[in-house]
């Protein structure tokens, strides 16, 4: 099926090796859109042709979390890569007979022996076809000696027009054999790659930066197969916005490395008492600090948290399902990852889908680097959460809460969620709804009372806040009927009748009630949890928190 058709089909390829990326989720949405914009067809195929790093559990995860951004594909079979074998041989068989390819015999120390030489004369290396006798080939088939094949790349200039970055050229002098398919007998990314987008008649290939110059092999390989060549846009790098760096992986594990020294200074702690509190050895934990190239493996990340206090929501997300998990509206990111390189030409910001739709256009894409700005992906989600219906933020409160399983909020009803998002409401993603409501519903005997808030709310000034508490006990029995506007009242009527400010009795029931300083309204709250328990609690906390119980 070549491309004789006149709709517009774009892809997305991504290689199952991991979760989606932002920058991953930041082309499949260009690709979406420009398909959707032109009414075309928008594919997505698996690109698994590295057995060794693909995995099952990764398409798994990919799949869910583009479900999740509701970048919904039109291939009702996905295509992989790794089943399509047959095609690609057949193919390489071809251009073998026909010269176009040959196989190279090359050990990988030989291959290596090559790359030093280059090295010590100070040029590139290049592979370039070698001459090879007829015997020699046949004595390496008979012993069966691994072999590539390498794509006999005409040795001309190169140049394609790319609709971001103009027109790229490639000297003839750059030239290189490039492997088609390697000993394991599994064709390139390369090669794959171009037979595919041929056969899936894709007329726009939309990717990232990276690999601009790997279309060189690109338009070689539609040049030898007799393929046409599609239009290229390759996509801006994404930046931090602090450092200028490319953003990556490697910046959660770079958080943790600062904290960890943080830490260390403040507490006084050697580098052999943190590994003993993490379980880790005291040598690794030495290099890991000492260099900004090693990073930590997820156990260990997890292990070091732990003992210096870093949560998970502490870390820059990077993944998707970062985002997903600190509870970010899809369509809040995907309007912020569309600004991550395009803009519809005027200063316009907040889009829904439909407007991005009907704006995208490939000429407003930037060649530069793209910063990305947390602050500003924090306010957009902050304005979608305000404006968004009751409905929509349960929905998404409640696919937060399917993915933290272990919130407490998940033994929430969807009334008492409405009730919580309402009192909540100005948050800026669900996970601050849930450190804010957490303590709201745990059961009485998990509310743990943090040492900080026992220590400012209630037993300073001689327990004051704690002699509050025992005042309220009986007090808060007589309130009735049991809900917020008359406890509000009545809370007010009694800092009022002791010449306290209200934050004096709000605040050592609050820490009383969640076991911190931070909750939604008081009379909300105590409604939410019930007169039963806030009395329960109310006197656990006495029980605990009072001097005489340590
Ligand atoms: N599998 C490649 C990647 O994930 C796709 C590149 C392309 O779009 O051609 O980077």
């Amino acid at each position: 099926m070549l491309m004789t058709q006149s709709t517009l089909v774009t892809r997305f390829a991504p290689s199952p090796t991991g979760f989606l990326h932002v920058g991953g989720a930041r082309t499949a949405l260009f690709n979406w859109l420009l398909a959707r914009k032109h009414g075309g067809r928008y594919l997505l195929r698996i690109e698994d042709t590295d057995l060794a790093r693909s995995t099952q559990q990764a398409v798994d995860q990919l799949l869910d979390d583009l479900r999740w951004l509701g970048l919904d594909h039109d291939n009702a079979e996905l295509v992989f890569q790794s089943r399509r074998l047959s095609v690609y041989n057949a193919l390489i068989e071809r251009l073998l007979v026909e010269g176009k390819a040959y196989k190279a015999y090359e050990t990988r120390e030989e291959l290596e022996a090559l790359q030093k030489q280059a090295e010590r004369e100070k040029r590139g290396f290049l592979y370039r076809r070698r001459d090879l006798s007829a015997e020699s080939i046949k004595q390496y088939e008979a012993e069966s000696r691994p072999a590539v094949v390498r794509l006999a790349m005409p040795v001309r200039d190169y140049s394609f027009g790319d609709e971001v970055l103009g027109e790229i050229k490639l000297q003839a002098n750059q030239v290189d054999d490039f492997v088609i398919r390697k000993t394991d007998g599994m064709p390139t990314y390369h090669f794959a790659v171009v037979v595919d987008d041929a056969e899936m008649g894709v007329t726009h290939v939309v990717r990232g930066q990276e690999h601009t110059l790997n279309t060189f092999k690109h338009i070689a390989l539609q040049a030898a197969l007799g393929y046409d060549r599609p239009v290229y846009a390759h996509l801006p790098v994404i930046l931090n916005k602090d450092d200028g760096k490319k953003m990556g992986k490697r910046d959660r594990d770079k958080k943790i490395r600062v904290a960890t020294h943080n830490w260390l200074k403040n507490k006084q702690q050697t580098v052999t008492q943190l590994a003993s509190y993490c379980g880790l050895s005291a040598g690794r934990l030495e290099s890991w600090l000492a260099t900004d190239t090693q990073q930590l493996d997820l156990s260990e990340q997890v292990l070091v948290m732990q003992t210096v206090g870093l949560r998970e929501s502490d870390l820059p997300e990077i993944l998707v399902n970062d985002f997903r998990r600190n509870g970010y509206l899809p369509e809040a990111l995907l309007n912020f990852l569309a600004l991550l390189g395009w803009n519809p030409g005027d200063n316009r910001e907040k889009m829904t889908m439909a407007e991005m739709t009907e704006l995208f256009d490939l000429t407003g894409v930037n060649k530069a680097g793209a910063k990305f700005d947390r602050d500003k992906l924090a306010a957009f989600n902050t304005a979608a959460a305000a404006g968004a219906t009751s409905d929509r933020l349960l929905a998404g409160l409640k696919d937060y809460l399917a993915v933290n399983p272990e919130s407490p909020l998940n033994r929430a009803s969807d009334d008492q969620l409405l009730a919580t998002l309402s009192m909540c409401a100005g948050f800026r993603i669900f996970r601050d709804v849930e450190e804010k409501a957490r303590g709201l519903f745990l059961h009485d005997e998990e509310v743990v009372y943090q040492p900080e808030a026992v220590e400012k709310v209630l037993r300073k000034n001689n327990g004051e806040g704690l002699g509050v508490l025992k005042l309220i006990h009986a007090m808060l029995e007589t309130i009735d009927p049991w809900s917020h506007e008359p406890i509000e009242q009545a809370v007010k009527s009694f800092a009022e009748n002791r010449q306290l400010g209200l934050g004096k009795v709000a605040q050592p029931l609050r820490v009383a009630i969640t076991g911190t300083s931070v909750s939604p309204p008081i009379g909300q709250s105590l409604e939410m949890i019930g007169r039963e328990s806030t009395l329960r609690r109310v006197q656990r906390c006495i029980d605990q928190t009072a001097p005489s119980a340590g």
